[in-house]
């Protein structure tokens, strides 16, 4: 059944309160397909932007990947936070697409991010995305926004190549690549060009001395080389080496992530990329939802980019404009 407006104000105050109930109810609408609950995920992120507290988050995504250590890593970063001066509060989305869902949600054991139950500052949604074939994953970068809204920080934890190659991308400040020494993932990725430069380059399981090493040495060069001929952003990608299981590196990781965001806003490139962002996953959604002949429709691919510009700079929110774009 619809919520019916005045109880989508309430569900945000609830959310904006961090009421744990509602903010597990705010992010099951995010994934109800249905037209109705699109457009009351709409309404909520509206009502929750209205706020201020989306444009005030820290968002972070960390992908890499499997077995590279992502969910023992971001456990110890809620952890790193948590005990930090400010205690900022964390919400995490695990997406776990090895897992079998049970009715979303993943359940107790399969659960890898284990928080504090008696810590009201951190929150963790789990999702089983296996046979999903990313309808589920969809639903991530509606349901960062949720979280963005309720805690300080957002983590959000996906198998991934680059941010290209997921919706989570464009949601965050910053994405963390996270490789494990020996497997050359990112080196080749990079060198062929599959993978955009990641905001942060993480060597996980350091402890791994030698190997850890020379991981660092030779992504280190390619970064330098793959700058050499003007690819990447900067020169000066982070590249950190930390051992999730004993917590090394993770403090020098947590520092580079805020240092990370507060030069995007200090510099004027926060709102813009943010922006951006949004148009690409508005884009992205669109031909998902109705094709290239939706995208023939609207007159292409540029006219489809300057209309979402167009109505996401009018404040409306991704899921109203994308049902609604052909109309
Ligand atoms: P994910 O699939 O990338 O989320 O990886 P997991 O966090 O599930 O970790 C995969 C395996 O690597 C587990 O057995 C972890 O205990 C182990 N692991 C994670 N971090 C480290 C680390 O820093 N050092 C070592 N030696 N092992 C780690």
């Amino acid at each position: 059944m619809p919520l019916p407006p005045r109880e989508i104000d309430d569900l945000a105050a609830r959310v904006l309160a961090r009421e744990r109930a509602a903010i597990a109810e705010a992010l099951n609408l995010t994934e109800d397909r249905r037209a109705p609950a699109r457009a009351q995920v709409s309404m909520l992120l509206s009502r929750l932007r209205a706020s201020g507290a989306i444009d005030r988050a820290h968002r972070v995504g960390v992908t890499g990947p499997p077995g590279v250590g992502k969910s023992t890593l971001v456990s110890a970063l809620v952890r790193e936070i948590r005990a930090g001066a400010r205690a900022n509060t964390v919400g995490v989305i695990a997406v776990d697409p090895s897992s079998i869902r049970s009715g979303g949600a993943l359940l107790g054991d399969r659960m890898r991010i284990a928080p504090d139950p008696d810590d009201a500052g951190v929150f963790v949604r789990s999702l089983a995305t296996a046979g999903e074939q990313g309808g589920l994953a969809r639903s991530v970068p509606l349901g960062v926004l949720v979280l963005s809204a309720a805690f300080d920080v957002t983590l959000v934890e996906t198998v991934g190549v680059g941010q290209t190659e997921t919706d989570v991308g464009h949601v965050v400040d910053a994405v963390a690549f996270v490789v494990q020494p020996g497997s050359g993932d990112a080196l080749q990725f990079l060198k062929a060009g599959i993978m955009e430069v990641p905001d942060i380059l993480v060597v996980n399981k350091a402890d791994q001395a030698e190997l850890a090493r020379r991981a660092m040495a030779e992504l280190r060069s390619a970064l330098a080389s793959l700058h050499g001929v003007g690819i990447g952003k900067r020169g000066d990608v982070p590249l950190l080496a930390t051992s999730a299981l004993d917590g090394t590196g993770v403090p020098a990781l947590w520092k580079a992530l805020a240092a990370h965001r507060e030069r995007l806003a200090t510099s004027g490139e926060l709102a813009p990329r943010r922006r951006a962002g949004a148009i690409a996953w508005g884009a992205r959604s669109f031909v998902r939802r109705h094709g290239e002949a939706g995208v023939e429709r609207v007159g292409g691919e540029a006219a489809l980019e300057a209309a979402l510009a167009a109505r996401i700079d009018a404040g409306e929110e991704i899921p109203t404009i994308i049902e609604s774009l052909l109309i």
